[in-house]
């Protein structure tokens, strides 16, 4: 489901709150990801050719991999929350999280954006206040 339909769906504040829920969970998993590894660093100087010193390397390379996705996942779901958070008040009358959607896309439109080949990193959405009616685009 892209973005557009998990905020109509669920609306702006519950859909920017799951977001930023989703990132911190990415960021401890990171931690508790490097904790494993620094608990088995130990144990890793003595590493010897049998069963269990391949299941304490497997679970450090698999440690190392889970927390760089988990860092990663963390950047890019907190960063697109944040590109939308930014731009989730009205500019006319500062109301918070009260538009509707009225269209949305991935290509870039007008001048001041990148080319049309391009596309965007985030799908802008064409919003409207339902307190005054203006309509902006997020995010910019
Ligand atoms: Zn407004």
């Amino acid at each position: 489901m892209d973005i557009a339909s998990r905020i109509r769906r669920m609306g702006f504040r519950k859909w920017y709150e799951r977001q930023l829920i989703d990132s911190h969970l990415s960021f401890t998993t990171c931690f508790l990801s490097g904790i494993v590894v620094a608990s088995c660093l130990e144990e890793l100087g003595r590493l010897r050719l049998d069963l269990k010193s391949a299941a304490l390397v497997a679970l450090v390379v698999g440690a190392i991999a889970l927390g760089l996705y988990s860092w990663r996942r963390y950047h890019a779901v907190l960063e697109r929350a944040e590109a939308y958070g930014a731009h989730s008040s009205c500019p006319a009358c500062r109301t918070y999280a009260r538009f509707e959607i009225l269209a949305s896309g991935h290509a870039a439109v007008g001048p001041f954006f990148d080319p049309p080949d391009t596309p965007l990193p985030y799908p802008w959405l064409r919003v409207r206040c339902r307190q005054c009616g203006a309509v902006w685009r997020m995010p910019d």
